[in-house]
């Protein structure tokens, strides 16, 4: 510790207004000894919200020394190219970085899935300078002038998922879990999991919670959306709560394939009604898409031998 400078970490939430909803994703930016850092940059479509968010809390790119990405899909890593070309040092999952070096499969494949909505919801990723991106193994240790950070590997919503844990020199333990603890309607408790294809994983997904429990985080940093006081009780609810909706997933699948997207959302529907939560909100963030794509990832996962626990 320096003396005469504070070393205590400020995290602060940007809310990038993806797909103009307030709280449906954030970047984060982490400043500490002098240094500022980004955990997690949104899609390219919402840069110009970023590049506010920083610029309120006295920052801007050029001042973005690391990035630090929990996985390369478009709503967390898109906008990576365009930090990376001021200056960010871009921590990614090895098997993420090259597609952050030639992102045109990750755009094709974008644009195969979102077809009109990419543009204005998503925007194309753009290419990060090769020196700028640094693959970071499991367990890697990453140090900056703010702390630590540590990476977890924590597959299941994605094959390449990081979790970074950065410990505060308070001694707080600060997680960033990316999708890995699910999402969460904001001012609700009510978790959501995008189990999308062709990467979804239970057994792994479910690994990946223990990993993140072993972490023993006093904080957790959702990107789906913010800080979760209570991170240990999240983690284990989240783990019951995936077991359970996946469980559900299947049994529509195997029932009628045809009607399972209006099974499952009416389903989903009663859960978070039950748990106080306005059908409305839930409408807004969970639309067909979601329950047609969570369809798709766990019927692809169920024809490569997935079974539910
Ligand atoms: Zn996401």
């Amino acid at each position: 510790m320096r003396t005469g400078e504070t070393t205590y970490m400020n995290i602060h939430t940007l809310d990038l207004g993806f797909r103009n909803l307030p709280g449906a994703a954030a970047a984060f930016l982490v400043t500490g000894g002098g240094e500022h850092l980004l955990v997690e940059c949104g899609p390219a479509a919402c840069h110009e919200r970023l590049l506010k968010g920083l610029a309120r809390h006295g920052s801007s790119p050029d001042r973005i020394a690391h990035l630090f990405l929990t996985h390369i899909h478009l709503d967390h890593a898109g906008a990576s190219g365009l930090l990376a070309r001021r200056g960010a040092a871009v921590h990614v999952h090895p098997k993420g970085a090259r597609h952050l070096v030639d992102p045109e499969r990750l755009n094709a494949s974008a644009s195969r899935v979102f077809g009109d909505a990419l543009e204005p919801e998503l925007g194309r990723m753009v290419a990060c300078p090769a020196d700028q991106v640094h693959p970071t193994e499991a367990g890697a240790v990453v140090p900056t002038e703010a702390g630590s950070f540590t990476a977890l590997e924590t597959p299941g919503h994605a094959g390449h998922h990081h979790a970074w844990l950065i410990e505060d020199p308070s001694g707080e333990r600060h997680l960033f879990s990316g999708d890995a603890a699910g999402m969460r309607l904001p001012g609700t408790r009510f978790p959501t999991f995008p189990m999308v294809p062709p990467e979804f994983d239970l057994e792994r997904w479910l690994q990946s919670i223990e990993t993140m429990i072993e972490a023993d985080p006093t904080s957790l940093w959702m990107t789906h959306f913010d800080r979760i006081e209570d991170p240990l009780e999240h983690l284990h609810r989240v783990r019951e709560d995936l077991v359970e909706e996946a469980r559900q997933v299947c049994t529509f699948l195997e029932e009628d394939e045809s009607s399972a997207v209006d099974r499952y959302r009416r389903w989903h529907l009663e859960q978070a009604t039950s748990r106080g939560v306005d059908p409305r909100l839930l409408e807004r963030h969970c639309t067909g898409t979601h329950y047609a794509t969570n369809l798709t990832g766990v019927a692809r996962w169920l024809q490569q031998g997935g079974t539910v626990p």
